[in-house]
């Protein structure tokens, strides 16, 4: 099956920083075949050479790599909008809350969550959250690549109500299950430097290398996880666990936003990658993570839109905005992260943080075809004088068109091709009813 892209400005995110803006792309089954300007298209193929290609005429569009999220909570959007601005809302009121979500209601979370990630451009996903074996299925009839953490935390939780650290009894079947899957990868996901004893983040990390897949956990995002550390230990998170054997190259750490220059040090010297969630961040006032200076040395950051309840739209567009502002601001410096930087962290940096950098994040020959089409005849996608800049500061998840992932055509003109927005919207508010019934009652009382 091949699938033609024509007449559009490819920005191919490649090691040269090549753009074509009048160029194509050729995608044969599952990979980029060709691609590079209209006129070595016309050298190259004959005139019959479009009979039986599905050719979309790309007129005027920018042709991204699909972009990569490091990190989310699929299964939270019955979570999206609740007490958005209350103080400490994590403890007084998500953490709670989440003791009573269902397989059900996490799995239908999960693919609305989906469809509005490949809507947006969204290619690949890191999910951290419950149920993953079965949220697994859903990501295997949606068609985007994911890496899906299974949490484990140290508490007991809405998958089972008696028994702490219960993921980790679900791990050697989903890991057994789904390892050898081309799109859906196993992880592991341990909530956080705080919340998960210490010889089980150990095991984790163990596991993790053992079986080479990824692991992810919430560091040194909050005041009062700072101070724990600093009074239990006279360190920090990232040292601390880093001296007991939890720091290793499968890690992405989400969040770092309390690292010092030691620390970052220390996740360069373990191959620790960072998953850099702004929007979150700054909307719970936590702080602007140092990515200048983690970068300066070596370490690899990507881009993640955190959970529905955290950052409320899962797009990337958002995260690459709020990251260009809060970045000059806290820098002071108009200049710093230009759109082209951080458009490398949303594509890139993503594919190298989750080790998939030889395969996605950037369009080139013999690279799987995660492809992404946003159209420039909207008023805010006008006029287009530096592609980066244009999708960076002007883009939004409307102007996404189509959307490929592994070569298979997921979004056409807008909508999805394998699900009916109105159904997953049905399904989802079937099995939503005792969840908004309790948020409401824990509402009341908060
Ligand atoms: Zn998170």
């Amino acid at each position: 099956m091949k699938t033609l892209i024509k007449n559009a400005w490819i920005v191919t995110m490649d090691d040269d920083w090549n753009d074509y803006p009048e160029g194509f792309l050729l995608i044969e089954d599952t990979v980029i075949q060709d691609l590079g300007t209209m006129a070595k298209y016309d050298d190259t193929y004959p005139d019959a050479f479009e009979e039986g290609i599905k050719v979309v005429d790309a007129a005027g569009g920018l042709l991204i790599p699909g972009m990569i999220n490091t990190h989310c909570h699929m299964g939270m959007i019955p979570f999206r909008g609740l007490g958005d601005d209350m103080k400490d809302r994590l403890f007084r009121l998500l953490l709670p809350l989440e003791r009573s979500l269902t397989k059900e209601l996490c799995c239908a979370s999960s693919k609305m969550a989906i469809a509005e990630m490949l809507q947006s451009g969204i290619t690949t996903v890191f999910d951290m959250y419950f149920y993953e074996n079965d949220v697994a299925e859903v990501a295997d009839e949606m068609g985007i690549r994911a890496f899906l953490g299974q949490t484990v935390q140290s508490s007991t939780s809405c998958e089972n109500l008696d028994e702490i650290n219960y993921g980790m009894k679900l791990l050697p079947e989903f890991i057994e299950k789904w390892r050898n899957h081309e799109l859906v990868k196993p992880a592991i996901g341990p909530h956080a430097t705080y919340s998960v004893d210490l010889p089980v983040l150990q095991e984790i990390a163990q596991i993790a290398k053992d079986n080479d897949i990824l692991y992810g956990i919430h560091m040194s995002e909050m005041d009062q996880e700072m101070a724990e550390f600093k009074e239990k230990y006279q360190s920090t998170p990232v040292q601390y666990l880093a001296d007991q054997g939890v720091l290793n190259d499968h890690m992405v750490a989400v969040h770092c936003i309390h690292t010092n220059e030691k620390d970052i040090k220390v996740l360069d010297q373990y191959g620790v990658s960072v998953a850099h969630c702004v929007v979150a961040n700054t909307k719970s006032a936590k702080g602007v993570a140092p990515i200048q200076k983690m970068l300066d040395v070596g370490v690899t950051v990507g881009l993640g839109t955190d959970g529905p309840s955290s950052g409320n739209v899962l797009d990337m567009f958002n995260q690459m905005r709020t990251m260009a502002y809060a970045q000059k601001t806290a820098n002071k410096n108009r200049s710093a992260f230009p759109a082209k930087d951080i458009f490398y962290l949303a594509t890139r940096g993503g594919a190298k943080a989750l080790h998939i950098e030889n395969k996605v994040g950037q369009l080139s020959v013999g690279y799987q075809a995660d492809v992404t089409l946003l159209e420039t005849n909207s008023f805010n996608m006008f006029p287009v004088y530096d592609p980066y800049s244009t999708i960076v500061y002007q883009g939004k998840s409307e102007n996404v068109q189509d959307v490929w992932v592994n070569g298979a055509h997921l979004v056409d003109n807008g909508q999805l091709t394998r699900v009916h927005q109105e159904e997953m919207k049905r399904e989802i508010s079937a099995v939503m009813d005792e969840f908004v019934a309790t948020a409401k009652e824990m509402l009341e009382e908060v």
